[in-house]
C-alpha cells in the first residue's frame, strides 16, 4: 500500500491510474479502523479496481467541547489492517495540508444537517460535507463508499453530491455490529465495562420498536416513547435524542410511512454514541 502525505502526490497516483482506465473506490474514514471500516474497503474492492482509503481526524467537525485531541489513534495498526484488506493507497494529510493558514470556504447542507446529531452538534455537519468535498475534489473517486452507522451523515453526504454535482456514486453500506449487536465505532474503546455491557440496549430497543412496526404500531410518539422507556431503564444511559424521521428528507410526523428512519443518540460518560435502524411499513 502506498501512503500519500500531500495532496499533489495522492494526485498524481490516482491519474495515473485513471490514465489506465481503472475505476477508483474511496472510503474516508478517521482511522482506528474496524470491522465496519473494513466492511466499506471490501465493497469498495468488489465495485473498484482501485481502492483509496483517507486517514483523517478532522478537526472542523468537532465543537470546541468535544474529542477531537483524545480521539483515539493507531496508525501503524491501521497501516497493517488496510494492507491486509487490499488497500492500494492511503491518504493521511495533516490538518495543515488539508485547511491552510486562512481557510474561509464552506459546505452547508441546509435543512437535511441541522435536525438529530447536527442539533446536538451544531457546526458538525458542515464540517463533515466541507472536508468531504475536499476530499472528493482531491481524489477523484467514481464512487465513496459510507456507513449506514452515520446515517444522517450518509444522507447529507448523498444530497451534498446531487446537489453540487459532484461526479460520484455515494454508496452507503449496512452497518456492522458486535456480537451482541452494538454498532462498532471507534469510540466504544472508551466505554467502562459496565458501560459496555450495558451499551447493547441501543440496538436492542430499536430492534424492540422494530417488532412494534411488524404488529401494527404506526404511532411516532409511541415507538419513540418505549425506546426512551428501554434506555431510561439504565442510569449511565444518558439520552441525546430519540427521533423518528422520514427518508430521504428527514422530516418529521405522527405517523409512520414507508420508510423511516429511527435514531437516537445516548452519551455514556463522555462517550457518546449513534445507531439507527430502518423502518418499513
Ligand atoms: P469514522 O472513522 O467514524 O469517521 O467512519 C468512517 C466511515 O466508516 C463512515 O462512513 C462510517 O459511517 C463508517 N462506519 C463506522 N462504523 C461503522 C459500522 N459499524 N458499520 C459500517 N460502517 C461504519
Amino acid at each position: 500500500m502506498q501512503i500519500f502525505k500531500g495532496k499533489h502526490e495522492i494526485r498524481d497516483f490516482i491519474s495515473k491510474c485513471k490514465a489506465l482506465g481503472k475505476r477508483v473506490g474511496f472510503v474516508p474514514t478517521m482511522g482506528y479502523l474496524h470491522q465496519g471500516h473494513l466492511s466499506l474497503m471490501q465493497t469498495a474492492t468488489k465495485d473498484c479496481e482501485v481502492v483509496v482509503a483517507s486517514i483523517f481526524v478532522n478537526p472542523t467537525q468537532f465543537g470546541p467541547k468535544e474529542d477531537f485531541s483524545e480521539y483515539p489513534r493507531d496508525f501503524v495498526k491501521d497501516c497493517r489492517l488496510l494492507e491486509a484488506q487490499g488497500v492500494d493507497a492511503l491518504f493521511y494529510p495533516e490538518v495543515q495540508e488539508m485547511y491552510g493558514d486562512d481557510f474561509s470556504t464552506w459546505v452547508e447542507v441546509s435543512g437535511l444537517g441541522d435536525s438529530l446529531c447536527g442539533k446536538s452538534r451544531p457546526g458538525h455537519f458542515r464540517g463533515v460535507a466541507t472536508v468531504v468535498t475536499k476530499l472528493f475534489n482531491i481524489i477523484q473517486p467514481d464512487s465513496a463508499y459510507f456507513g449506514q452507522k452515520d446515517a444522517q451523515q450518509s444522507l447529507v453526504i448523498k444530497r451534498m453530491a446531487q446537489d453540487l454535482d459532484l461526479p460520484v456514486k455515494v454508496v452507503i453500506v449496512p452497518t456492522v455490529r458486535e456480537k451482541d449487536g452494538l454498532a462498532m465505532s471507534s469510540r466504544n474503546v472508551y466505554l467502562t465495562p459496565e458501560q459496555r455491557a450495558v451499551a447493547p440496549v441501543l440496538y436492542s430497543s430499536l430492534q424492540k420498536a422494530e417488532q412494534m412496526v411488524a404488529e401494527g404500531e404506526r404511532e411516532i410518539k409511541k415507538l419513540e416513547s418505549m425506546v426512551i422507556d428501554e434506555l431510561a431503564k439504565h442510569k449511565d444511559a444518558e439520552i441525546d435524542y430519540v427521533e423518528i424521521r422520514s427518508l430521504p428528507n428527514l422530516e418529521k410526523s405522527d405517523r409512520l410511512e414507508s420508510f423511516s428512519l429511527m435514531a437516537l443518540a445516548v452519551r455514556f460518560g463522555q462517550t457518546r454514541l449513534i445507531d439507527n435502524i430502518i423502518l418499513e411499513v
